[in-house]
């Protein structure tokens, strides 16, 4: 048997602190693109839900779906809920993908597409984005490749904005690659708060489109394991039907549906982390690093030859960064995701000491 792709993490907070002689809590997490800042709410919304864990949670989840749909503009039966984004990724892979379909996804992206496309025996086409030398510019996106390749495929995977570039297509390029696709279409649309982007009106009128949502990033709640899918009825129905049942626990729907009904504190979350990428890409240019334009809550730069080894010094200093694979176009680089103002310090001072 050959072995099967593995979606891998750094080391977890606890390894890096053992490892660096830190208390977990001095351990800072710029890899992961997740929220410094955590709802004021949490703790009494999640005592309230655990009064009922004795019982299985709502497992039509309708409120929550509902609430999603009407932030988004669809019903109900337009949204699938499960644990994460990652967990619809791959309900789509075991959805519309299976031995010998073709995926098609652009190159570098987020993993997991790459890796559900290969777990359910897929030919996957990587299209490479243009890299300028050893930079991947704005407008990197293979947009003829692109279009070219997803004409014949079962799945076609589009991450908008963009992970790990930070980048994202202008609308009709979307379009055009929604009109043009021959299977279903998944808009991965795990950052679309911070580009002010619509999720819903992808999907108007159109079967051949799934777009994913989650709680885990403008939100803060990267925790709960909350993420959706908004597509039309028919399409909806396709996962909901191979979803596991009752995966979204209780305390976690109940979470989810507190925050999308704080959508003020969603707002000012956004609004605080934009700003803090304001300060960090100017803390990154203070220390001689040029950060891509983002509509995200990162910023990728591009580092030079020692990229991975600064990597490796600063997580032993307890300041986590994210490197990419030495044999892939960006191992020259590293992502940095928006932290708190102080946190952001720290790595401009632990830069300082380990740029060349
Ligand atoms: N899609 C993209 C593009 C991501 O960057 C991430 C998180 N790193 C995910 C999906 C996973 O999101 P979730 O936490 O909802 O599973």
């Amino acid at each position: 048997m050959t072995a099967l792709p593995r979606y891998r993490w750094q080391p977890t907070t606890e390894v890096i602190a053992a490892r660096a002689g830190l208390d977990p809590g001095a351990v800072i997490r710029f890899d992961q693109n997740t929220s410094p800042f955590v709802p004021t709410w949490v703790r009494a919304e999640a005592a309230r839900a655990a009064a009922a864990l004795n019982e299985y949670p709502e497992v039509d989840y309708t409120e929550l779906r509902r609430t999603l749909g009407a932030i988004h503009g669809v019903a109900a039966d337009s949204v699938v809920v499960a644990a994460g984004a990652d967990g619809l990724i791959r309900l789509c892979a075991q959805a519309f993908l299976g031995s010998g379909k073709v995926a098609v996804c652009d190159s570098p992206t987020y993993g997991l597409h790459r890796i559900a496309s290969l777990h359910h025996d897929a030919k996957l086409i990587e299209v490479p984005r243009q890299a300028r030398g050893a930079v991947l510019p704005v407008g990197s996106f293979p947009t003829e490749a692109f279009l070219d390749a997803c004409r014949d495929a079962a799945l076609t995977w589009l991450c908008q904005p963009h992970n790990p570039t930070g980048d994202r297509l202008d609308p009709e390029t979307v379009t055009s690659i929604l009109d043009t696709a021959g299977g279903v279409v998944v808009v991965d649309a795990a950052y679309a708060e911070f580009a002010g982007q619509d999720r819903g009106e992808l999907v108007w009128g159109r079967d051949n489109v799934v777009v994913l949502g989650t709680l885990s990033k403008a939100y803060g709640l990267a925790g709960i394991r909350v993420g959706y899918a908004l597509a039309s009825p028919q399409l909806a129905d396709v996962l909901e039907v191979l979803r596991p049942p009752a995966s979204v626990s209780t305390i976690s729907a109940a979470l989810a549906l507190r925050a999308l009904q704080e959508s003020n504190w969603m707002e000012e979350n956004v609004a605080q982390i934009e700003a803090g990428r304001d300060r960090l890409a100017v803390g990154l240019n203070a220390v001689g690093l040029t950060p891509y334009p983002s509509t995200t809550n990162f910023l990728l730069c591009w580092v030079g030859s020692q990229a991975r080894d600064i990597a490796s010094r600063l997580t032993a200093a307890g300041i986590v960064v994210r490197p990419f694979p030495a044999d892939g176009p960006l191992s020259d680089h590293l992502r940095f995701t928006v932290r708190r103002p102080e946190e952001q310090e720290r790595l401009f001072a632990a830069l300082e000491v380990n740029l060349p």
